[in-house]
């Protein structure tokens, strides 16, 4: 099986997106540590973080995906926005600390002209600077659609980043449907032929959840807008194909389709139909 939730807000709380994600009838969610476009990180207070641990513990959920906000980018050129970036990854991880267990997701950058490999440095010496051996969370890089000078458009460029990390048990990668797609790594024709190239180049122990979204445009587009499942480029079958993949089985998938709170609960039920049915 596969734990399955989609995005949530932290609006009212933390222990309310347990029970909203209990409502929507998932297992797991995503939500972002701050406004997704910047600003400042939701105060977590110890009784609510308590109450969301048990929940998560009483109901059996899977890992959760703390997202980093888009504004976060570690490979800027400019000197200023790579260090907001790493004071923003040091607070979302001290954060994170209070939620024991769970893992951090963010866009590894975008190098602004710099080049990939001065990008691909930058970002492993600011997770140098912000992991410390003792922590409890995961910290994930997102593979990427390649736009622009977006780093992690491929498997090679994540490993690279992943070897130059000096803590290596505390980081690892989130895979994203919608944004490998659009990278040119064909989901639908060659589902096994992905997935052994990244256990080849990255190594499919250190894969530790999904985002589960069927992508608006064409295999290798490089644009990254995603799709509801069933309303895109990938399509139903393939989407199938990745939920039931015995190599992606117990990790965590997240719905980042365009929805409303009906639309998500339909897209899980979809998901867990599928498990039930087992093929
Ligand atoms: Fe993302
Ligand atoms: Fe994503
Ligand atoms: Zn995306």
């Amino acid at each position: 099986m596969i734990y399955i939730g989609c995005h949530l807000s932290v609006t009212d709380g933390y222990a309310a997106m347990g029970e909203t994600m209990l409502r929507f009838g998932g297992n797991t969610f995503a939500f972002f540590t701050r406004n997704p476009r910047g600003g400042r990180s939701k105060p977590l207070n110890e009784p609510d973080a308590l109450a969301l641990g048990s929940l998560l513990a009483r109901e059996g959920f899977g890992p959760l995906t703390a997202h980093g906000s888009y504004t976060m980018n570690l490979c800027s050129a400019n000197p200023v926005t790579r260090e907001n970036g790493l004071d923003m990854l040091q607070k979302d991880l001290a954060l994170m600390e209070h939620l024991p267990g769970n893992l951090y997701n963010f866009h590894p950058g975008a190098h602004t002209g710099q080049g990939a490999q001065t990008g691909i440095d930058q970002i492993a010496q600011a997770l140098n600077r912000a992991l410390w051996p003792d922590m409890h969370t995961t910290v994930l890089l997102e593979t990427m659609a390649g736009k622009g000078t977006e780093i992690g458009g491929s498997f090679a460029q994540l490993r690279e980043i992943l070897d130059r990390v000096e803590l290596r048990d505390h980081v690892g990668v989130c895979l994203d449907t919608c944004h490998v797609w659009d990278a040119g790594y064909d989901l639908v024709r060659d589902l096994d032929g992905v997935l052994t190239q990244f256990d080849r180049i990255v190594g499919l122990g250190r894969l530790k959840a999904v985002h589960f979204n069927d992508s608006k445009n064409e295999l290798g587009s490089h644009k990254d807008r995603h799709a509801k499942l069933g309303e895109g480029q990938i399509g139903l079958p393939a989407l199938h194909r990745i939920a039931l993949h015995p190599a992606l089985q117990g990790l965590p998938f997240t719905l980042e389709t365009p929805n409303d709170d009906e639309g998500y609960i339909r897209e899980i039920h979809l998901v867990q139909d599928w498990m039930a049915q087992g093929s």
